[in-house]
């Protein structure tokens, strides 16, 4: 195993005999065979080979294959979206019956889907508070089958103590899941501390240039081969395409995340000494509350910067009404800086206690840090708030 970069960059589809130095598109939806007995043993899973591209493809292959390295992991299976990921993997591994312990603080749509579809099937899920481990100890049931966690959270910033949950999960003989979406591996590898699987939206920075959207989840061998074999028949596969626009993407992830994590850090010191900001929220801040595990879990503090506008709601409004080059867009871990407003946009269903309870009060303002030059993200910050 070379080092991180080296692998990002030159894991690669065997060369053909057409001596392409750049990875080729494998855009075929099927494989063709050598005669009877070929097929025969094919799908005898005699041999490891390509059938159907809703079970694998030499581009989507190549794909796993990296993340893989970069995450430490045995295996994974690349899905059509980050959701498709997360579904798929607790649809593979769930029973009636079984209970999910989660983090409180998740992405949104797995929110839905723990609380609304979940419970069709009898599985039932609750949610421990992310800043006290001892409570999510007693939390667990003898149902209770996985723990489910994300660190950096969305969008409140709030960090996870990932060995701790860990070392829970293999006290109780749980499956331990994170989504590592807002870290990358380049910052934080969870296997690590423990965790069994680690999903992705390729979506956001595995990407990082907004085009696709694209999931996968990678993991122990035996837990994923549960996961392969309900994807390759209920059919979320990851289109070669967009395995071909992530593969090349995740070549330049190392620098790229230099760079936002750069810009990010750049910009929270600024917003720290601004008299209209109450506080600021980002990992490698001294003032983080959890700035400790985030050093000693992640190499970087990410691109996700929180903080507070003064003045509640309003406040916050008129901030997003007032930028003018940052875009204002639902995405994350863009090139481009996008800043959203979550108490009158994404989370303006939820009543202000619940708010509350996901890290999100009135005049929240969440960034996602781009690789435009810092001088003129911080520029336009600060028209805004002034
Ligand atoms: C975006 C996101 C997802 C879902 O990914 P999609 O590609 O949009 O389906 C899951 N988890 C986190 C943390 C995300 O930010």
């Amino acid at each position: 195993m070379k080092k991180f970069e080296t692998e990002a960059i030159r894991t690669q589809t065997e060369r053909t005999q057409f001596l392409e130095h750049s990875t080729p598109m494998y855009l075929t939806s099927s494989f063709v065979f050598e005669d009877a007995e070929d097929m025969r043993a094919s799908f005898a899973e005699e041999k490891e080979r390509n059938i159907y591209s809703r079970y694998s493809n030499p581009t989507n292959n190549e794909l796993v294959e990296k993340v893989c390295k970069m995450e430490g992991a045995d295996t994974g299976f690349a899905f059509a979206s980050g959701m498709a990921a997360v579904f798929s993997t607790l649809a593979a591994l769930v029973e009636t019956g079984d209970h999910i312990l989660s983090a409180r603080s998740i992405f949104g749509s797995t929110h839905t889907l723990f609380t609304k579809f979940l419970p069709k099937w009898g599985v039932t899920s609750s949610y421990f508070p992310i800043d006290d481990l001892d409570a999510a100890e007693t939390m667990i049931t003898p149902q209770t089958k996985i723990i489910y966690a994300e660190s950096p959270t969305n969008p409140g910033v709030d960090v996870l103590d990932l060995e701790r949950l860990g070392q829970l999960a293999k006290k109780h003989n749980l499956i331990f899941i994170v989504d590592n979406c807002f870290a990358t591996p380049y910052i934080q590898q969870p296997i690590k501390f423990g965790a069994d699987l680690v999903i992705h939206s390729g979506t956001k920075l595995m990407d990082g240039q907004g085009r696709v959207l694209a999931g996968i989840t990678v993991g122990s061998a035996a837990l994923m081969d549960k996961v392969y074999r309900f994807s390759r028949i209920t059919g979320p596969a990851l289109s070669p395409f967009n395995a071909w626009v992530l593969t090349k993407s995740l070549e330049t992830l190392a620098v790229r995340l230099d760079r936002h994590c750069e810009n990010a850090l750049k910009l929270a010191q600024f917003l720290e000494g601004h008299p209209k900001v109450s506080w600021v929220k980002y990992p490698f801040l001294k003032s983080h509350p959890m700035y400790a595990v985030a050093k000693k879990q992640m190499k970087a503090g990410g691109s996700i910067v929180a903080f507070e506008v003064k003045g509640g709601i309003e406040a916050g409004k008129q901030f997003f009404d007032s930028i003018k080059m940052l875009s204002l867009s639902a995405n994350l871990g863009d090139s481009r800086s996008i800043v959203t407003h979550p108490a009158s946009t994404t989370h303006s269903k939820l009543s202000v206690e619940e708010r509350l309870e996901s890290g999100i009060t009135d005049g929240s303002v969440r960034v996602s840090v781009g690789l435009e030059h810092i001088d003129d993200i911080i520029s336009d910050i600060k028209q805004a708030l002034g």
